[in-house]
């Protein structure tokens, strides 16, 4: 065994002293005055804060319309609902990604119909795709795991063919590029989330966009009840008559979340370039560590690293995950896992019975995932304190050569 410093966990010095979170936000002075400002104004919600985030963000990705909804979860519902998926429609979605994904489809009353991912990527993998079709597929939900996107020609390609619709969601992936061409152009539909651990927050809030005019429409009544017009059209037109025509739901995001989430996207490519220096710095720092591989990075892609994702090398230490996990804890370091595959939960498991090994690619990473702190104020001496206590921890637990 090598010669190693006491861990954390053993009683030994922790490499911080004051814990790194995972994520954090950075809202400043100027974000709390725009919103003091729409505080004071007559429209707390349903007014001009709204287009102006919408018009910004469709602007940001090059898409035709946006559809600001109150969170990343109800943009999912919405496009889903835009689709006209329903009971006895399959949709297909990888089994890497947070629950809303699978969820959204239930909402709907349709079936998640879970594909494997790509082992070295954890993105939704075309074949495993291809291979889950039917005639009942209504749509495909290809998920930005880590804010890399997917292979959209391969994927566009699919449901082209099949006349289904595809949807990204782009939760992880604001101002990511696949060839040149930007995150928001690349489905029918892509949602984005604005909760606090994303690129940008307007605390909650989530964004739909489209080129499709009948889509961005239906959704944005599907988000006020399913009315063919809202607060502000009625005054304007000083009138009090309004219709109802489809089942909606209150998914309004307000002007107060608007106004940050405008002054928040301003400071987007900043943050962006942030986390790239940080994903490259953690690449160099991890070829030179083994134990560690982090998710490969596809070529012809601009990654927007809403995470770092690295999995363990078992050939390479003695324990597991979860040794390692606590370990990092003890040392200060926030570290996390994204995610538990979707099929593993308990509601999951009980409403459809999944069996262990349906889905191995995404088992077998998920005992071996861990994602390291990033966010675009964690300074240069906090990754080199990430390293500091990768390098310790794994090294304490590495096997025997
Ligand atoms: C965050 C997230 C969501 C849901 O967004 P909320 O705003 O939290 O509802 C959906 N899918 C993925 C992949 C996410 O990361």
């Amino acid at each position: 065994m090598k010669q190693t410093e006491r861990l954390a966990s053993d009683g030994g010095q922790p490499v911080r002293d004051i814990y790194l979170p995972g994520a954090q936000q950075d809202v400043d002075e100027d974000d709390i005055r725009a919103v003091v400002t729409v505080l004071r104004s007559k429209w707390l919600t349903t007014g001009p804060s709204i287009e102006g985030f919408e018009e910004a963000v469709a602007q940001f990705v090059g898409a035709r319309y946006a559809v600001a909804v109150s969170n990343g979860t109800a943009a999912l519902h919405a496009a889903l609902y835009s689709l006209g998926v329903g009971p006895g429609d399959e949709v297909i979605v990888p089994p890497i990604t947070f629950v809303a994904t699978a969820n959204a489809v239930l909402f709907m009353g349709g079936t998640p119909i879970f594909a494997d991912v790509a082992p070295d990527t954890l993105l939704l993998d075309p074949a495993q795709v291809e291979a889950k079709l039917t005639p009942k597929t209504k749509a495909v939900i290809a998920v930005d795991y880590a804010g890399q996107p997917c292979d959209y020609d391969a994927l566009r390609h699919i449901c082209e063919r099949h006349g289904i619709a595809l949807v990204a969601d782009a939760c992880h992936a604001l101002g990511a590029q696949y060839k040149r061409r930007r995150v928001g152009t690349l489905a029918d539909l892509t949602a984005f989330s604005f909760h606090p651990v994303k690129h940008i927050t307007t605390g909650e809030g989530g964004m739909i966009v489209t080129n499709r005019e009948d889509l961005a429409t239906c959704m944005r009544r599907f988000r006020n009840h399913g009315i063919t017009t809202d607060h502000r059209q009625r005054a304007a037109q000083r009138t009090w008559q309004y219709e109802m025509e489809m089942l909606g739901y209150n998914y309004r995001l307000t002007d107060l979340q608007c106004a940050l989430g405008i002054r928040q996207l301003q400071k987007l490519p900043q943050w962006l370039t942030r986390r790239q220096v940080i994903a490259e710095l953690y690449d160099e720092a991890f070829a030179r560590i083994s134990g560690i591989i982090p998710l490969r990075r596809l070529a012809n892609r601009l990654h927007a690293y809403h995470l770092y994702v690295v999995q363990l090398d078992d050939n390479a230490l003695q324990t597991g995950r979860a040794t390692i996990f606590s370990a990092l804890q003890a040392e200060g370091i926030g570290v996390n896992v994204h995610y538990m595959p979707v099929h593993l939960h308990p509601y999951y498991q009980q409403r459809f019975g999944y069996r262990r090994g349906e889905f191995p690619v995404a088992e077998e990473a998920y005992t071996r995932l861990l994602s390291l702190p990033l966010f675009p104020t964690m300074s240069n001496h906090d990754v080199a304190d990430v390293v500091r206590a990768v390098h310790k921890v794994v090294t304490a637990y590495a096997g025997l050569q």
